[in-house]
């Protein structure tokens, strides 16, 4: 229950304007300034930077220029030339080419058809390079169009792209046969987003049970799937499953945030698993920030912490 209600005040907090303000002025000003545990940088070069770094350690990467919830067709329009720019630049550099992003970025709030378009013209430029994209998964007023956008571009020929699927969903259960049908590539979350009880889970322990039953199916009638969590439990329950079932090591691979756990992410690696790191970057970082400080609210401390040392 904890969960649920930091979740919903760091989501309401995520709204303000006045904290939005602030925290832009001091999160990213300087090189130790505090949203950079959890942000690669401002620029496209920055997180090149942060890729390069990561696949020098043995893990893999998947870049995300932040931004959701755009409300202006020239607001989408910008994001999706920022999208096709990054391919351009990923291309340049030669680091690995993978890359997440959200449909409410790309103009799903403004009008349906643009932001299909938008997303078209990001996918066919990185067909193009060989770049796979990821449809991040949103709260639950954008499951179902999320998902028929997905249908939708896979079924015009684009199978260089993933879905995202939602432990805490009640539907999950259903859109993993939908989507795994398609023989699609699915990364399991637990979800990020404040949900109902009428659609969600509200129990850590339901969405943790419900994962673990996910992700077993995942591995085992799934193509390629990624199993994105931190969770140091249900990460040792996945291994002795893959151990048991002669599941081969690149068969699927473990997904974490930038940042986060990053002990987990050597461990793993350590182990021969494929670790992918989810980098998220740009001016836009302040929603995504918050939804790290309601997953966990010690880092609220880290961060205070952060801000006085710097004084
Ligand atoms: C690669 C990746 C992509 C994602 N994409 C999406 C998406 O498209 N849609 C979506 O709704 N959600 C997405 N998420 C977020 C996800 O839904 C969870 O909110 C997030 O991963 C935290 O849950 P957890 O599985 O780590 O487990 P939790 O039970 O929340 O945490 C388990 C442990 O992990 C560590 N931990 C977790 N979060 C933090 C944090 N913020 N700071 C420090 N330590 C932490 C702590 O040690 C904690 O005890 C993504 C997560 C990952 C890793």
């Amino acid at each position: 229950m904890l969960d649920v209600a930091s979740k919903a005040l760091f989501q309401t907090l995520s709204y303000s304007r006045q904290l939005k303000k602030l925290a832009s002025r001091y999160g990213m000003s300087g090189g130790r300034s505090f949203a950079r545990r959890f942000i690669a940088g401002e620029t496209v070069a920055e997180a090149i930077a942060a890729v390069h770094d990561i696949q020098n350690q043995g893990l893999h990467a998947t870049l995300d220029y932040l931004g959701e919830s755009i409300t202006s067709i020239a607001a989408a329009d910008i994001a999706t030339r920022e999208y096709l720019r990054l391919i351009e630049a990923v291309d340049r550099a030669g680091v690995e080419r993978n890359l997440s992003l959200k449909l409410t970025q790309l103009g799903l709030d403004v009008d349906h058809a643009i932001s299909v378009d938008n997303l078209r013209k990001i996918l066919t430029a990185a067909d193009g390079c060989g770049f796979f994209v990821r449809i991040d998964m949103e709260g639950s007023a954008y499951t179902e169009r999320t998902l028929e956008i997905f249908e939708t571009v896979w079924r015009l020929g684009h199978h260089n792209v993933g879905m995202v699927l939602q432990s805490c969903l009640y539907r999950t259960e259903a859109d993993f046969e939908r989507v795994n049908a398609l023989g699609a590539r699915i990364r399991l979350v637990k979800g990020a987003y404040r949900e109902p009880k009428a659609v969600a889970y509200q129990l850590k322990s339901e969405v943790d049970a419900a994962f673990l039953r996910l992700a077993k199916r995942l591995l085992t009638q799934g193509t390629y799937p990624a199993i994105a969590t931190h969770d140091e439990a249900i990460l040792a329950q996945v291994k002795d499953f893959v151990a048991k079932e002669n599941i081969p090591l690149d068969r699927y691979e473990f997904q974490m945030l930038y940042g986060i756990r990053r002990d987990l992410q050597s461990g793993l690696r350590d182990e021969g698993h494929r670790v992918r790191v989810y980098v998220p970057f740009g001016s836009e970082w302040f929603p995504y920030f918050m939804r790290r400080l309601g997953e966990r609210p010690a880092n609220v401390g880290f961060v205070l912490k952060a801000l006085f040392a710097e004084r």
